[in-house]
């Protein structure tokens, strides 16, 4: 059972919306202790251990800040430590995360440019360069990127985002949004160059929500010296004054990183490749599935498919909102909606992570059930096509 229900329901609920995600019974047992004195000598040595293993999950040696806060706060903070009032900023719009993040840049009085996609893949890197080889004085500050957009299933190449800024010889830095990606898709914080990495607990972290992350580079580090966007809360250098040590200039959550702690290990322990090659093959069985119902994956570029979430497009005159009602009514399983302009178009199915195969055959088994209980026209045996997939690759 839930911890509320209006209804009973019997048999536990499937959250397989795109994030927050089933949080594992290890992270719930970690949570369950009881919180201690965050100024006391304990806390230092546990804070400074977290604060030294949770760089591995971003493949960093740098910085890694924890928010108390959902995944916004980390993109505030982002911005506000490394810009100031009026600089210019080239985001890429991916999607409604994407939005989100635009819009929140110009509540903040930056200027940000908004390169266009259809929705339907990443980020367009060949504009990216073009847009910077254009900026000859170097107007614009950074680039931001959402590494996995959640609203479409859409991964964008962080690497070649790196490469496009290269070959354009220009000195942008680099922020990347990877709350649905991180411990779920190959990530590399320091490799590919990337000057702020924003972070969320609830979705492939595996924890739920109240945490969120920046990894900050040096060069980024710098640029918070001169970066006059009013800061407080966010403001790194208190935290990274604190952190030194093991603590925090202001209470964390400490239950949280409790739990934060035993994911990484979780993370850790399985071997992050294969947790990424886990995730690959979910996505993949989860494709197969779609395509033999006979429906349109919203991701129209197979090298930007993500592994976290696959979002299915319905045909025409069928309403996506309707098919998430029926399943939740019936089989007690929550799925992602369409956000923004896909609102009622698409559903999305979230498979990332402390997830396993048959979780996922369950899944598709309670989209399928759902799909004929709509009456969606659609073609049996999506679910035969996923496990035959999944026993062919063990
Ligand atoms: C979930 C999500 C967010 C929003 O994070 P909150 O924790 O809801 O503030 C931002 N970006 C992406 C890519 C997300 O998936």
């Amino acid at each position: 059972m839930a911890y509320f229900q209006s209804k009973p329901v019997a048999g536990r609920h499937f959250l397989q919306i795109p994030g927050p995600t089933n949080v594992p019974d290890r992270v719930l047992r970690a949570m369950d202790n009881p919180t201690m004195d965050h100024r006391g000598p304990d806390f230092g040595l546990f804070g400074k251990a977290l604060l030294e293993k949770i760089r591995h999950v971003f493949k960093t040696t740098s910085h890694v800040v924890i928010y108390p806060a959902s995944g916004t706060g980390a993109w505030e903070a982002a911005l506000t430590n490394t810009l100031s009032p009026g600089d210019r900023v080239l985001m890429c719009e991916t999607g409604w995360f994407a939005h989100l993040w635009h819009e929140m840049a110009g509540r903040l009085g930056i200027v940000a440019d908004f390169v266009k996609t259809d929705w339907r893949r990443g980020a367009d890197v060949a504009q990216i360069e073009q847009r910077l080889r254009e900026d000859k004085a170097h107007a614009i500050k950074a680039v931001c990127v959402v590494h996995n957009e959640t609203s479409t299933g859409c991964t964008s190449r962080i690497d070649e985002v790196r490469r496009a800024m290269d070959a354009a010889g220009h000195p942008a830095l680099l922020l990347v949004d990877t709350i649905s990606s991180l411990g779920s898709i190959d990530y590399r914080h320091d490799e590919w160059g990337v000057d702020v990495t924003v972070a969320g607990s609830q979705k492939g972290l595996m924890l739920p929500p109240g945490l969120s992350f920046n990894a900050v580079s040096a060069k980024a580090l710098k640029a918070s010296e001169t970066a006059r966007l009013p800061r407080s809360f966010w403001d790194w250098k208190p935290m990274l004054a604190a952190n030194a040590t093991g603590y925090f200039p202001y209470t964390p959550a400490t239950n949280l990183l409790y739990g934060l702690d035993a994911a990484v290990d979780m993370l850790l322990e399985e071997g992050l490749d294969n947790v990424f090659a886990r995730h690959d093959r979910h996505a993949e069985a989860t494709r197969r599935a779609v395509r033999h119902w006979g429906f349109e994956i919203q991701c129209a570029e197979p090298r930007h498919y993500s592994s976290s979430l696959t979002a299915v497009r319905l045909p025409e005159g069928h309403s996506a909102n309707a098919l998430r009602a029926t399943i939740l009514e019936r089989h007690n399983m929550s799925l992602g909606n369409g956000l923004g302009q896909l609102n009622d178009r698409v559903f999305r199915i979230g498979h990332l992570g402390d997830f396993g195969d048959l979780q996922l055959i369950g899944t598709l088994g309670g989209v399928e059930m759902g799909l004929r209980a709509a009456g969606v026209p659609h073609q049996p045996g999506g679910v035969q096509a996923a496990m035959d997939y999944l026993s062919g690759n063990a």
